[in-house]
């Protein structure tokens, strides 16, 4: 069994950026435990056709590697990735990263103050401290439809694009008009013969202002590496102004609600369609999607909008709730992620020997989205309550690593190897974030992936995020209790 001080799992943009730090602070003794063939996270799961970011690319990368030469403001899915790619070369992170291991069990034993880790490829880890670094948005999910064992032709998920299936010719249904079908939608639009869009609830989609970033702009940033801070920071007070409505005063979101519509009536003309794309329910509720080829696509001869949900599949059809039975090839779901389920919780097993999953029961709560009581020297990055639907998550990402840096300091000076968060500390600022939440644009009504299993929104940060940074800057260590490893229990002789 290797034996590391950190063990982090999961290569994406918090595992990386956790890496990087920790070996900006001289601390080489870690591995990073990754399932996939090479790093990247949901930047290197994802690759349907269209997958970009939809938060500017001078904001969604680390404040400590910017990238001058961004092609777009908005970065397609093959360049986040290289960047990704490039910071673990550059950082010298990739020694420390052992790819196509899977974690398939974490458990903490007290008696020595560890967490035994181990992987489906038989190399387990003994680590002090486990750093989740899986993301929320990694498990997909596909809806449980009646009939879809028994479909003939080909589906697959947004996230597992069957690159292999030749489109050319066929007949699709994609189901699902989230962030992730607006942008695959118009892009396999014209190679298949016809595509039926199931749409269940219609999105608010807003103009995208992305454009290419000149050469002569690239130049700027690379001779003036402070110019490109300026943009960012720019770039970061108008998203976080976002917050205003969102968060703080809901009803002004009908000034961004009146720049949607107009945006729509722009480009839908026929009124049956404009009354089917119509949303029911408050922008930004859910996660509003920039696009300017999304209605367009919609428009094309050879797409159908079918609105209401799926109500069965046949061998080569899918109904629709209309009871229209459309004959299809292939079925893409776009039908998003476990994200309150976490399947990664079943995997951790605490100090009661209860997995993760079983105490939070459907209703993930973390302090600081980042610790869990019974759950000692674990720190979850991106955790409950750290989403953000209008700004980047990398600046979440930032903070917490931030805090899980302090903390590792803090037990170091006080000589300390375990601090575990305590019950009324998780209590406390749960009971905060659920206030915060109280009147904010998420509370309006609508059914979305931020609601757990209890109606609770276990996803999304309801404030300005510098509070969200204010908050993690230093480690609270009077929420934890710091202490050594409970000494072996002696048994009582009989
Ligand atoms: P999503 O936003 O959760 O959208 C899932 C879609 O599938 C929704 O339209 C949902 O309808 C529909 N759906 C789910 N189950 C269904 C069922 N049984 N029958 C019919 N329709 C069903 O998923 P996603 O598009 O993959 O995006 C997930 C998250 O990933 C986003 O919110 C975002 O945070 C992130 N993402 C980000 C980017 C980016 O550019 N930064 C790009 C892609 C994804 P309802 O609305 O009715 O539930």
């Amino acid at each position: 069994m290797e034996k590391v001080d950190v063990a982090i799992v999961g290569s994406g943009f918090s595992g990386l950026g956790m890496a990087i730090r920790l070996k900006q602070e001289g601390k080489h003794d870690f591995v990073i435990l990754e399932r996939d063939d090479d790093v990247g996270g949901t930047w290197n799961a994802n690759t349907y056709p269209g997958c970009a970011c939809d938060i500017p690319s001078h904001l969604y990368s680390f404040s400590f590697a910017p990238n001058p030469n961004w092609s777009h403001t908005y970065s397609p899915q093959p360049e986040i990735r290289e960047y990704l790619h490039s910071c673990a070369n550059d950082f010298g992170i990739r020694p420390h990263v052992r790819l196509r291991t899977t974690v398939t069990d974490a458990r903490w034993v007290e008696d020595e103050g560890r967490w035994h880790v181990e992987t489906d490829v038989g190399e387990d880890v003994s680590a002090r401290v486990l750093i989740s670094a899986m993301g929320p948005l990694t498990e997909p999910k596909v809806p449980d439809l009646p009939g879809l064992d028994e479909f003939e032709g080909e589906t697959w998920h947004s996230a597992r694009w069957n690159h292999d299936y030749d489109l050319d010719g066929k007949r699709v249904a994609s189901i699902g008009t989230g962030a992730s079908a607006i942008q695959y939608v118009p892009r396999i639009q014209p190679e298949v013969e016809k595509l039926h869009v199931f749409q269940r609830t219609a999105p608010w989609i807003a103009p995208h202002n992305n454009r290419p970033i000149h050469d002569w702009e690239r130049a700027l940033y690379r001779a003036l590496p402070p110019l490109q801070r300026l943009v960012r920071g720019g770039v970061y007070t108008l998203r976080e102004s976002m917050i205003l409505m969102l968060a703080k005063r809901p009803p002004a979101m009908k000034i961004l609600e009146r720049a949607a519509r107009l945006h729509r009536e722009r480009q839908v003309k026929d009124p049956d369609l404009m009354r089917k794309v119509t949303p029911d329910y408050s922008m930004g509720c859910k996660r509003i999607l920039p696009s300017n080829h999304w209605y367009p696509a919609l428009q094309q001869p050879n797409v159908e909008l079918v609105t209401g949900g799926v109500r069965e599949v046949r061998p080569n059809s899918v109904v629709g709730e209309d009871g229209v039975e459309r004959e299809v090839d292939a079925i893409v779901f776009g039908t998003g992620f476990q994200v309150t389920e976490m399947p990664a919780a079943e995997l951790i097993t605490g100090t009661e020997g209860v997995p993760l999953s079983e105490i939070w029961a459907g209703s993930p709560r973390a302090h600081r989205g980042a610790t869990v009581p019974g759950f000692p020297n674990l720190f979850l990055l991106l955790g409950p309550n750290t989403g953000l639907g209008h700004s980047s998550m990398v600046y979440m990402v930032e903070s917490q690593i931030a805090y899980v840096l302090d903390a590792l300091r803090t037990m170091r000076e006080r000589r300390v190897p375990v601090a575990e968060v305590s019950a009324t500390a998780l209590e406390r600022y749960n009971a905060e974030i659920d206030e915060r939440m109280e009147g904010t644009i998420w509370n309006t009504g609508c059914v979305s992936w931020y609601q757990d299993a209890t109606g609770r929104n276990g996803a999304i940060w309801p404030d300005w995020t510098w509070r969200f940074r204010q908050e993690t800057a230093e480690f609270d260590e009077d929420a934890y209790e710091l202490r050594a490893p409970a000494p072996a229990r002696v048994p009582v002789p009989a």
